[in-house]
């Protein structure tokens, strides 16, 4: 519906995201919404924003912003998963509360620089999050095979959800949260119909704590001396049992996800409600074997993509994200990987007002540099140039 303080922008290309790019496209705001989005016979008036391509602002599923200060992530490439963890402990050991609160302040500037919208985001209470872009999903993180430890991060878990009506909850991981403390999670999470994140699947290592009590994660556990006997292994098909569980939850992120045999992702994909969050640099960085994203995607899983922390990633920058996954999974389908780092994350986030270009979605997008007169060639530039939000 057309509108006197509506505005026109145009440019080379529109991407609406759930939908075809259209050449030569226009997108007409008001009021700080899309209300119409076209091809054809560009409304005369309209801001002509020249060779570029229009995107949706990015969405980035899955981000520690307490980490936000380091300048470089902990540890080598290809250190193990298990031994990381230990250096990471020791490093948020060492923060304090107001470099927590500036940390989050960093990373939150970056992500704003960088065209991140909206991000889900693993809080460790207190915290208190400045207002401003992007918008945060907290998902407190309830952690500890200790039964006090656990019992207090969940309190301090129901306490920011009562405060705050964004707020969600994650269980940490299967190899530092017992299932009954998840059980509880996932109770919260959904007699307060709250999203629910947790990292899972991220290591052979890990399934074989949960499959048979032993091994690389076993051997940490008992030398970080937090291992308790009773809690480990959780038996025959751990993920499929825990998969079932999240999907009780409204809305549940399974983040990271890098080892899944292929009938876990066929129980995963009778769930519309859980959306696997890859993060591929993090992933890279930590030099997993090649991430079933392809499968994932071929069940008709939903996945985002995430940058994870700082601990993991040299930037928050999730287009980087995009543009690795243009370089080196060019298997996937790029029209896939845009839809990984938008409407993806919204709506595994719960979002419907970001993620794509059209009428009811927020008039806020971006551009990437590109002269291209075919798709093809289109996704080539994307793949090289930066992307930023457009200020209208
Ligand atoms: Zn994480």
């Amino acid at each position: 519906m057309k509108n006197e303080t509506s505005q026109v922008f145009t440019a080379r290309w529109v991407l609406p995201i759930t939908a075809p790019p259209i050449p030569g496209g226009w997108i007409r705001v008001a009021g700080g919404e899309i209300t119409e989005v076209g091809g054809e016979s560009v409304p005369l008036g309209a801001v002509d924003l020249g060779e570029m391509a229009l995107l949706p602002g990015l969405v980035n599923a899955h981000t520690h912003l307490e980490f936000s200060e380091f300048t470089e992530p902990i540890g080598q490439p290809g250190v193990s998963l298990n031994q990381w963890i230990g250096m990471v402990i020791a490093a948020r050991g060492q923060a304090s509360s107001l470099q927590k609160h500036q940390a989050v302040e960093i990373g939150m500037r970056e992500m704003a620089s960088t065209g991140t919208v909206l991000a889900g985001e693993i809080a460790t209470p207190p915290c208190d999050y400045p207002d401003g872009s992007p918008q945060l999903i907290p998902f407190s993180e309830v952690v500890g095979l200790d039964p006090s430890r656990g019992n207090e991060r969940f309190a301090a878990a129901g306490a920011m959800i009562e405060v705050n009506g964004q707020a969600g909850i994650s269980p940490h991981a299967p190899y530092s949260t017992p299932w009954s403390l998840i059980e509880r999670c996932v109770d919260l999470a959904r007699s307060t119909n709250r999203p629910l994140a947790m990292h899972v699947a991220e290591s052979p290592a890990e399934r074989e704590l949960l499959r048979y009590g032993r091994g690389e994660f076993a051997d940490s556990l008992k030398s970080f001396g937090v291992w308790r006997d009773g809690l480990f292994p959780w038996g025959d098909q751990p993920l499929t049992r825990l998969f079932q569980l999240l999907s009780r939850t409204r809305r549940s992120l399974v983040i990271h996800g890098n080892d899944l045999s292929d009938s876990e992702i066929d129980v995963m994909a009778r769930y519309p409600n859980l959306t696997v969050v890859y993060c591929p640099r993090t992933h890279c960085f930590f030099r997993h074997s090649e991430h079933p994203v392809a499968r994932l995607q071929a069940a008709g899983v939903r996945v985002a993509l995430g940058t994870d922390s700082r601990a993991s990633n040299p930037d928050l920058n999730l287009w980087k994200e995009v543009q690795h996954l243009l370089h080196h999974r060019i298997d996937l389908p790029p029209e896939d990987v845009l839809k990984m780092a938008t409407v993806n994350g919204a709506r595994g986030l719960g979002n419907s007002k970001h993620g794509e270009l059209r009428a009811g979605c927020s008039a806020v997008f971006g551009g990437v540099s590109t002269a291209a007169s075919s798709v093809e060639q289109l996704f080539a530039d994307l793949a090289e140039n930066e992307f930023q939000l457009i200020q209208c």
